[in-house]
């Protein structure tokens, strides 16, 4: 019984040597390895917030009939949105012209289009030195689009009007960001 602990003993003893052997190499080779052991493991967390900031492409279109194709966008709170709005319709900006116009939570839309108003079609619709737009388009005329780009305010919902004069209440919509 005496020889056999022993023996155990021995084996035990050669077996956590061996591990620490073992241990040490792995160690010594990742050591060299560094760099690219370190990219390789930290790149599947940078994809997951890769995607949750991957560019949202929207494609918006207005029409002769004063209508817009969507009137709910959805987007998650900080990803960067590109918005292509697009006049379907043929008419001129002079008399049937659109934008968008991304408001901030709590504008007042009937106030805010009067200013729009005064604004005048020099300045598509959008008053000065206003702080109540988060992002804007120019103004199109039929057949014309236009691209911006701009990031997802924090979570919430807020609207968003063509602020030509007399459109809004047809032509609006609601950007929910998620
Ligand atoms: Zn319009």
């Amino acid at each position: 019984m005496k020889n056999l602990n022993k023996f155990m003993l021995l084996a035990l003893s050669m077996l956590i040597m061996s591990c620490g052997e073992k241990k040490e190499k792995k160690e010594k080779f990742t050591i060299g390895d560094e760099d690219t052991y370190s990219t390789s493991s930290s790149s599947p967390s940078e994809k997951t917030s890769e995607e949750d900031t991957q560019v949202k492409e929207v494609m918006l279109t207005g029409n002769d009939q004063m209508q817009f194709n969507l009137h709910e966008i959805k987007v998650k709170e900080g990803q960067t949105v590109k918005l292509t709005l697009k006049h379907i319709g043929t008419m001129s900006k002079d008399v049937m012209g659109h934008n968008f116009v991304l408001l901030k939570q709590g504008t007042d839309i009937p106030e805010f289009a009067q200013a729009a108003m005064k604004a005048g079609e020099d300045k598509d619709f959008i008053p000065e030195n206003t702080d109540q737009v988060i992002a804007h388009t120019k103004l199109l005329g039929g057949g014309e689009s236009t691209s911006i780009e701009f990031q997802a305010p924090k979570k919430g919902t807020y609207d968003y009007i063509c602020s030509f004069p007399g459109h809004y209440s047809l032509m609006h919509g609601k950007l929910i960001v998620e």
